[in-house]
């Protein structure tokens, strides 16, 4: 950009949020800017997080499949050797292709890519440290930060990416630990402890929580999908909290005590004698500790106290429905404002908020914006979970299939899991759908699809749904919540 060149959008942040508004700006036949730091498009997601880390998930459950799964199938294999190395370059190649495909794109949609930290100079100015040396500026009539989240981290540790390491590490690590502890047992602990434990770790999840998944996962989806990865070898300690850790010696000393006992530490004699029945100190050795507590969003460097803008105590940009500031140019989307951190709900607010600069309208509907976990088998949900539904007060119906007595997972051997709907007991409206079962990511989009369209669990299950598919049980988990299934 030359000196403080005006453009009608500047965007800071080239992650899904940031590049998807560029594009969608630059087909509106806006002058658009996109300013990104890291010398990649594509942000955590393409770069460290929904990709490299879908990449290595693949192939290690390929691995894991080949070791363990091939005898009953009338395979017989030679030695299996795993090639560390090259996992990684596959992995390598799929995000760089994808990560100069946005560049291809940004060309093709006139969309100007700056490499730099970007920083408000003022309410209209983004100061740009070049990547490259140097200094810009570029004015925007309107700008959106789209500046991500970075891990939380956990005090007391020092992240080092190589034995003490969030996922950024955890999907580069240079050889299979022996021992390996997660601290969070949310989806990025699950997935990532999925990995290493099927390239040989042995992974121990310690969750704060009395359930794994983090928030938002259906207790008896959480119960199921728990005893599924304990068959595959994953250990988890829950109700348990990391009090310290200790990475001073060779091998990483990890402190923990029973998440109950610990909080009633010293309040009462009650509950003293409580303590002394409940508190469980043990201490945990690992060669790598991966810190998953969850993410916080990240605005460091951006200077948005030079202009005024709020944070909430958790650090996100406050903004309004229209997702504008309280400088009403200014927009904030994805992981640095609220609702879920997701790559796919930080696209259609990149949508919706260019559509509110260049329409004056724009539509996001949060309630129906599904979650998937890529372990295997995938857990996958959209709408509200059981328990919510429940302190709702609204009377409800459940219907559940199991994949055991659908003919597809049958004749594919990988018959784990249900999918389970909830529906209003007097309209049958779907309120939620949770699935654990062999391609749940892509069946949930048929859930997605039905919440959004406000179908009833009838309406889907007098779709036709082709025969033998795992969508079936799809089908007949809906036929079970107003009616009967047949194959069950
Ligand atoms: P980001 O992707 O974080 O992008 C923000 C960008 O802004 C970054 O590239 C950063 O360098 C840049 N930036 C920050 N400050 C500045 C500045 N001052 N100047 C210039 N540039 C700046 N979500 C899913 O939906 N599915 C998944 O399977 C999934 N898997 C994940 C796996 C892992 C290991 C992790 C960590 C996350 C995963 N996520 C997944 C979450 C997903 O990555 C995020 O929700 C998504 O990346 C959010 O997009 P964003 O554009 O808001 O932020
Ligand atoms: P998370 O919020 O999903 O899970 C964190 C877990 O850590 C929670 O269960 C919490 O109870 C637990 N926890 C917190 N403090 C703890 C402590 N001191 N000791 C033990 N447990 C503790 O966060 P995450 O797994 O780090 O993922 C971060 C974000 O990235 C999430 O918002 C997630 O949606 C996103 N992500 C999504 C995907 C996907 O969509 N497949 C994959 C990876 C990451």
């Amino acid at each position: 950009a030359t000196e403080a060149e005006e453009k009608d959008l500047v965007i800071i942040g080239g992650g899904v949020a940031g590049y998807v508004a560029a594009i969608k700006a630059g087909q509106a036949g806006l002058k658009v800017a996109c300013i990104e730091k890291r010398g990649a498009l594509g942000g955590t997601c393409l770069n460290v997080g929904c990709i490299p880390s879908k990449s290595l998930l693949n192939n290690s459950h390929l691995y894991h499949t080949i070791l363990h799964d091939t005898k009953n199938r009338g395979i017989e294999v030679g030695d299996v050797k795993l090639n560390l190395q090259q996992m990684m370059k596959a992995k390598e190649t799929s995000v760089s292709g994808l990560t100069k495909g946005i560049e291809f794109l940004f060309k093709k949609n006139n969309v100007e890519y700056i490499k730099g930290t970007g920083a408000f100079a003022d309410e209209h100015t983004v100061a740009v440290n070049l990547i490259d040396g140097g200094e810009t500026s570029v004015r925007g009539k309107n700008i959106i930060i789209a500046t991500g989240s970075e891990a939380t981290p956990f005090p007391g540790l020092t992240i080092d990416e190589k034995r003490v390491v969030t996922s950024t590490g955890a999907i580069a690590l240079k050889e299979v630990p022996k021992k390996m502890v997660v601290i969070g047992g949310g989806i990025i602990g699950l997935e990532m402890g999925s990995v290493w434990s099927r390239l040989g770790a042995e992974v121990t999840v310690v969750e704060f929580l009395g359930q794994i998944g983090g928030p938002g996962m259906d207790t008896e989806i959480s119960k199921m999908t728990q005893k599924i990865l304990q068959k595959q070898g994953m250990k988890f300690k829950l109700n348990t909290k990391v009090t310290k850790g200790d990475d001073s010696g060779d091998t990483i000393k990890i402190s923990v005590e029973a998440a109950k006992g610990g909080k009633e530490e010293t309040v009462s004699f009650s509950a003293l004698v409580a303590q002394a029945y409940q508190l469980t100190y043990s201490q945990l050795d690992a060669d790598v500790v991966l810190v998953a507590i969850g993410r916080r969003p990240y605005t460091a460097g951006l200077g948005v106290e030079n202009i005024g803008l709020e944070t909430d105590e958790r650090g996100r940009l406050v903004i309004d429905q229209e997702y504008r500031t309280k400088h009403p140019h200014i927009r904030v989307i994805g992981d640095c404002t609220f609702g879920p951190m997701l790559a796919h709900k930080a696209e259609e607010e990149a949508v919706a908020a260019v559509e509110f600069i260049t329409k004056n309208y724009g539509h996001v509907n949060y309630n129906a914006i599904p979650s998937v976990m890529y372990t295997h088998p995938e857990v996958a949900w959209v709408g509200q979970t059981e328990a919510e539904v429940k302190n709702s007060g609204v009377k409800y119906n459940v219907g559940s299939f199991p994949f055991s007595a659908n003919s597809r997972a049958k004749t594919n051997l990988d018959t784990e899991g249900i999918v389970k709907f909830i529906a209003d007991a007097e309209t049958d409206r779907i309120l939620g759908i949770h699935i654990v079962g062999p391609n749940a990511g892509e069946m949930i989009a048929e859930g997605t699809l039905a919440l959004e369209y406000g179908a009833s669990s009838e309406d889907v299950a007098r779709t036709s749904h082709a025969h033998p598919t795992l969508a079936e049980a799809f089908k007949e988990a809906a036929m079970a919540t107003h009616a009967k299934a047949i194959h069950y």
